[in-house]
């Protein structure tokens, strides 16, 4: 294995060659900054890379579909998977390690244990994806532990999962910051998501009718005169109207708790989910 710490991306598939290489870099006195993906990389991958480059850390991708954290119906084998493409961007992106495990390095035997958080999983995605939240939770618990790193960074596109992953680190006393970022959009607004590549040319053009409800929707709710209900009932009108089949939730919540609000009195959140066709789209925004 080449262990040099000088430049380039050393790709590594196990837990030992992950600490390996971790160690390499921490005698080299570098800080390392965690990016867990399934890979499929875009501009919003890219751009938790440039956050971690950003703070001066060793930035370390790990790859992984995890099929924990996909209910039986949903698109596990059929989620996008595009191995070299993924490398030859985090190359380009500056990324120094990435960590590509096979399922059985990543859960060697019989798993007894998982974590689950409680709570902020009650609503928005929790209940329409039963599992989806404790897969995502002990995975991350896993990578982070692998990797051990300073920071680990997640995309604001996946609001709930970032707080269940705060919230986590927080009640476990993890020694690790999580650092939430910005989410990355097509120059029209779409968020950028591995998924949006099953949307046909129709589905791409209906689909920006979410960010759009949601950027009215949070003008109209932001100095608290208009009640929230009334607000996001009218979006979600105007996505089945606008082709989307079904519409999940479409709700403004406490940014913190994901509590539903009436009215919007401090930091708050608009965020939605919808399906168009096969593609299941989320989005939000800061109210
Ligand atoms: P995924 O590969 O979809 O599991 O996402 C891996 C990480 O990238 C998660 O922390 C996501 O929130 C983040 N991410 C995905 N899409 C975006 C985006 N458009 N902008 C910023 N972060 C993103």
């Amino acid at each position: 294995m080449n262990t040099s710490t000088d430049q380039g991306l050393l790709v590594v598939r196990t837990v030992a060659d992950l600490r390996r290489a971790v160690a390499d870099f921490r005698r080299a006195g570098r800080t390392i900054g965690l990016v867990p993906t399934m890979g499929a990389l875009h501009e919003g991958h890219v751009s938790l890379v440039k956050g971690a480059l950003d703070r001066g850390d060793v930035p370390v991708t790990s790859i992984f579909v995890n099929p924990t954290q996909f209910g039986p119906k949903e698109d596990f084998s059929a989620y996008p998977r595009d191995e070299e493409g993924d490398f030859a961007k985090l190359r380009e992106a500056g990324c120094r390690i990435a960590y590509a495990p096979t399922k059985d390095e990543m859960y060697p035997g019989e798993q007894l244990t998982t974590v689950t958080v409680a709570g902020i999983t009650d609503g928005l995605c929790g209940p329409l994806r039963p599992g989806h939240f404790q897969g995502v939770a002990t995975v991350v618990s896993k990578l982070l532990l692998m990797a051990m790193p300073d920071r680990a960074f997640f995309g604001e596109k996946d609001y709930q999962q970032l707080q269940v992953i705060k919230r986590m680190v927080r009640d476990l006393s993890m020694p690790f910051e999580i650092v939430g970022m910005p989410t990355v959009r097509e120059k029209d607004g779409l968020a950028m998501s591995s998924r949006n590549r099953y949307m046909s040319a129709d589905e791409r053009t209906q689909a920006l009718g979410m960010y759009r409800q949601l950027v009215k929707v949070a003008d109209t709710v932001r100095d608290g005169k208009k009640s929230c209900a009334e607000a996001t009932a009218a979006a979600s009108q105007a996505l089945r109207d606008g082709g989307f089949d079904i519409v999940e939730y479409f709700t403004v919540v406490d940014a913190e708790s994901l509590k539903p609000l009436e009215r919007v009195a401090g930091p708050a959140r608009v965020i939605a989910a919808a399906r168009l066709g096969r593609t299941r789209l989320i989005d939000n925004l800061a109210v």
